[in-house]
């Protein structure tokens, strides 16, 4: 592509208008064909000061507003958010790779999130205890933290944003948010539409560029009070230290390696799609995803068998052709990434049934394509079973019982999902209590909703998104004491 083809974009949007980031600038990629076809000048350090800067001098005006009235003003600026849906779908799906329809699901989503907590900005109740000591009562007083960082990547752009964003604004809070520097765009075109939708200028703040760079000045920054994160449990763990001076309050959402159980009772063509869907939607790119099957012995053939056959099945193309049901990887780092821990697995044992390679397209060769993947009865020490696999490749063990499957599940760092596939009530409730993990989906498919907490555990993370409990990570409580 020559170059007077490639876009150039201003990098950031503070204060209800773009700014002009003063770095280098990022190349963006549309992964489907590998070509770069835009530019983002990079955030520097001054940029990153100049939107807390304009989140801190929103915060005063829009925290002082009732709780309501916040919510009130989000939803209108969420309903044009999806008014232009139609503009972000194929933005979000040039940048990440993802297909028009997963593109669709995602930005819905995200409006719906939005929307969720707009409703619950009106149901919101505090604590009131009586009789603390003779004529003595207590209140609990919430406020918001103030400015709030959010860093996000690349796999779900919008949605991973949302999930900080409307639970921090409805409390009262103002953001600064960074896009993984590889996915800018729709994130800065969504801004743009909530400022244009009403949202206050610096209420919602966008800086783009790389993490080393733009995100390490946003968790440094000595005004902003929090960090939400979602991403590698590395750079978490780095996050986690970097915000220690001053005691910044951090939400970490993490890697994952989310164990499957399939119990011989189970309905076992439902559990095989839900395997399928679990591990090859958005490319394998999430973070609850299926990412070990653990089978009982019993009834492993067939679900090898089927899982197998929907691998096979399933239509690989580029996210913005009609009927293409699983794009690229976002990079080709992550494919072959991806395609060196398939490679280290069947050197140490693992046998191949489906993919284990670029798709068998000539059209799709210059994209950063991986065909689905299923490998079964490998060690348990391979890089399939002991590291996150962030792309379309399924390992498949078998196992004797439950408590066999349990224990596999839980030797992992990871602890953010699971499921159990079984129709008898008291083996769901024994896995449940035993897996390590903040989600156990029971004979369903692995779908968030934003009415129950999420969040992982042990190297999955630290606090919890969704549910009415994400409003305590965005606030601090106060015990205020009325005597008589
Ligand atoms: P990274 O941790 O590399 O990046 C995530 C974000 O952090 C990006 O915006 C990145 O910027 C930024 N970043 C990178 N280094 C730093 C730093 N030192 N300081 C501040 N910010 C930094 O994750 P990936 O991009 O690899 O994302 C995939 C990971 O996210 C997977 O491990 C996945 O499991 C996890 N994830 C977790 C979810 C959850 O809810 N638990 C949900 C979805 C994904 P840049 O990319 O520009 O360098």
């Amino acid at each position: 592509m020559s170059t007077d083809t490639i876009t150039t974009v201003a990098g950031a949007f503070v204060d209800g208008r773009e700014h002009a980031n003063a770095g280098d600038p990022l190349p963006i990629t549309n992964p489907g064909i590998g070509e770069v076809f835009a530019e983002v000048p990079g955030g520097t350090p001054d940029d990153v000061d100049t939107a807390v800067g304009a989140a801190a001098r929103a915060l005063q005006e829009w925290s002082a507003l009732a709780v309501s009235k916040r919510g009130e003003i989000l939803g209108a600026a969420a309903r044009h958010v999806e008014s232009h849906l139609d503009e972000l779908v194929p933005v979000l799906t040039r940048e990440q790779g993802k297909t028009l329809r997963d593109s669709r699901i995602e930005l819905t989503k995200a409006v719906d999130t939005l929307m969720h907590y707009v409703g619950l900005s009106k149901t919101l109740r505090g604590a009131h205890t009586p009789g603390l000591d003779p004529g003595v009562d207590g209140i609990v007083l919430r406020r918001p933290l103030g400015v709030v960082g959010a860093i996000v990547p690349w796999n779900f752009p919008t949605t991973l944003l949302c999930n900080k964003l409307a639970p921090a604004l409805v409390a009262g809070n103002t953001v600064v948010a960074k896009p993984a520097g590889t996915t800018p765009l729709t994130t800065l075109r969504f801004a743009q539409l909530l400022a244009e939708g009403g949202l206050p200028a610096g209420v919602f703040n966008v800086v783009t560029g790389s993490g080393s760079v733009t995100g390490t000045a946003l968790v440094r920054h000595p005004v902003v009070r929090k960090i939400a994160f979602t991403g590698s449990t590395p750079v978490g763990e780095q996050i986690m230290a970097l915000a220690a001076p001053g005691m910044k309050r951090v939400t970490l959402e993490l890697g994952g390696s989310d164990p499957m159980i399939i119990c011989d009772d189970a309905d076992l063509d439902a559990a095989a799609s839900a395997a399928s869907m679990g591990r090859f939607y958005n490319c394998g790119q999430a973070c609850l995803a299926i990412k070990r099957v653990y089978v009982f012995d019993s009834v492993a053939d067939e679900v090898i068998e089927q899982i197998t056959a929907k691998a096979k099945r399933l239509k690989v193309g580029r996210g913005d052709v009609k009927g293409s049901q699983m794009g690229p990887l976002h990079t080709a780092a992550q494919r072959d990434e991806v395609a060196g821990q398939v490679q280290r697995t069947l050197d140490a044992g693992g046998t191949l049934l489906a993919g284990g390679g670029p798709p068998d397209d000539a059209d799709l060769d210059s994209g950063f394509f991986y065909a689905p993947t299923v490998v079964a009865d490998a060690p348990h020490d391979v890089p399939m079973a002991t590291e996150e696999v962030f792309g379309p490749a399924l390992p498949i063990w078998r196992v004797a019982d439950l408590d066999e499957a349990i224990a596999r599940a839980n030797a992992s760092p990871f602890g953010l999902g699971s499921s159990v596939w079984t129709r008898d009530l008291a083996r769901a409730r024994h896995a449940a209590e035993r897996i390590e993990a903040g989600y156990t989906w029971i004979n369903s498919r692995t779908k968030v909703y934003d009415e129950l907490p999420f969040g992982g555990w042990k190297s999955s993370g630290y606090g919890k998104e969704h549910g009415i409990e994400a409003f305590d990570y965005y606030t601090e409580t106060k015990s205020v004491v009325f005597g008589a």
